[in-house]
């Protein structure tokens, strides 16, 4: 029986594994798939580097030769030209490197798995959880259940990790999920050979092309030497609308962006189209009597800045702190992972309030990070330094320019600012979801 059980031997799931094994706790993921499997979250940001570096990843890293990222590129939308954002401009405490990585996450999540093993956990691939297992009359999570060629098996332990990624096994079996109040994005996506990368020094970033839809954008990320992962992001209801099939409205939506559509003209498809749907939610809580929810089981903000995996790896970072406490007293209530629920609370409203303003101020966004007041605050942003922070002052100057706009009568940019509520404030709204 082991201390933790973990499901879903993703980067969160592997992370904390990898955590708690070191810090010699006998612990389990339970993984339903077979690694090496596809998955999407093909950009990294910086501040992933000091979690390798603290679980002693960071050496793989470079040895199985991920692509380098050295920074962000932006388009505009109907027009051709881009404008970079570079990490080196703004060096991270704790991370020795002016670089981050693109992944094929079939590659970095096997060999993050390998590394929780070798780390001491134990792994069990091609088993799915059915449920969480809990005490009746002290409503704890005591075990999971598990399938195990087609028999189910109850395996107990005193902690049990929710790491199943965007399937939220115990969100769901809890009744915990809430969608988000105001995104409901759509995204297709597919990988290319022979792409037309972009002007020299620039083929490494990360491209962001604006898109005239609702909340419209794509991506372009490097994954390797020879293949190009892109997608298109849009308000799902634009794609509704359109009554496409998914190829064909990702090759209307290319068609909108003269860059992007260049930068597609004679690449090959080698992975079909495939879409993501109902993706931004967040749990009511991120924890419970006896269980901790981590990474996408815990919460999910739209992708836009390249934050998931380094949510995934934070949220795990911070969770193995109360674990371990909990463990030495042996109080597994609620209560006991309090500290963890607040920190990552904290460092995700962040980001959610810097995308919220990213999207209100959508068309504005290039002529606010190329101000130099605010560029380098917004790529410390970009580079994923949101975790315990008092202060963000570049949001409440994002803030402060959106209200001179709309209370400028006539102002020019009027018709540049987007229609979504921005009250949502990181730090003082202490709601989850109702
Ligand atoms: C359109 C889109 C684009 C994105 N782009 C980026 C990006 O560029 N950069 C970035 O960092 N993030 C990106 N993300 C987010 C990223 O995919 C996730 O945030 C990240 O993978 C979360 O890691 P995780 O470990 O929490 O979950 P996952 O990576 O999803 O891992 C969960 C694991 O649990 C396993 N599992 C599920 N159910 C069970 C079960 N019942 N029993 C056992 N195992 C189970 C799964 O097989 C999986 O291996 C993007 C997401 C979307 C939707």
């Amino acid at each position: 029986m082991p201390e933790v059980a973990i499901i879903g031997g993703g980067p969160g799931g592997s992370t904390i594994a990898t955590y708690l094994a070191q810090a010699g706790v006998d612990v389990a993921i339970y993984e339903k798939a077979i690694h090496p499997r596809f998955h999407i979250g093909e950009s990294l940001v910086p501040s992933t580097s000091r979690v390798f570096e603290e679980i002693g990843f960071l050496e793989t890293m470079e040895k199985e030769g991920f692509n380098k990222k050295p920074g962000a590129a932006w388009h505009p939308s109907k027009t051709s030209g881009l404008f970079k954002m570079i990490f080196k401009d703004y060096p991270l405490e704790g991370v020795d490197q002016d670089y981050t990585y693109h992944v094929e996450r079939a590659k970095f999540d096997l060999a993050l798995l390998k590394h929780a093993q070798k780390s001491g956990a134990k792994i069990f691939q091609g088993v799915g959880v059915r449920e969480v297992l809990f005490d009746e009359e002290t409503q704890t999570a005591n075990g999971i259940r598990v399938d195990i060629s087609g028999q189910k098996v109850d395996i107990p332990a005193k902690i049990v990790v929710d790491a199943s990624g965007r399937n939220t096994i115990l969100g769901t079996q809890l009744g915990l999920k809430g969608r988000d109040p105001i995104f409901n994005q759509f995204a297709v996506h597919a990988w290319y050979e022979n792409a037309d990368l972009g002007p020299e020094h620039a083929e490494d970033y990360i491209h962001i092309y604006f898109l005239p839809a609702e909340r419209g954008w794509a991506w372009q990320i490097p994954i390797s030497e020879t293949v190009t992962s892109f997608g298109v992001v849009a308000e799902k209801e634009v794609f509704k609308q359109s009554g496409k099939k998914i190829g064909d409205w990702f090759e209307d939506m290319v068609r909108t962006n003269p860059d992007l559509e260049k930068a597609l003209v004679g690449a090959t498809k080698v992975r079909d189209y495939a879409a993501e749907a109902d993706y931004s939610y967040s749990m009511k809580k991120f924890a419970g009597n006896g269980f901790v929810l981590i990474g996408d089981a815990a919460r999910f903000v739209d992708p836009i800045f390249s934050s998931g995996v380094s949510v995934a790896i934070h949220s795990a970072a911070y969770a193995k702190d109360s674990i371990l406490k909990a463990l030495e007293t042996g109080d597994v209530s609620e209560s006991a992972f309090d500290d963890y629920t607040v920190q990552l609370k904290s460092g995700v409203d962040v980001w959610y309030e810097f995308i919220l303003l990213y999207y209100k101020l959508l068309h504005l966004f290039t002529h606010f990070v190329t101000h130099p007041q605010y560029k380098l605050e917004i790529l410390r942003l970009l580079s994923g330094d949101v975790y315990d922070r008092s202060e963000v002052d570049v949001l409440d100057a994002m803030r402060e320019k959106i209200a001179t706009i709309e209370n400028t009568p006539n102002h020019l940019l009027k018709d540049y600012i987007g229609d979504i509520p921005i009250d949502f404030r990181a730090g003082t709204d202490s709601r989850l979801p109702a």
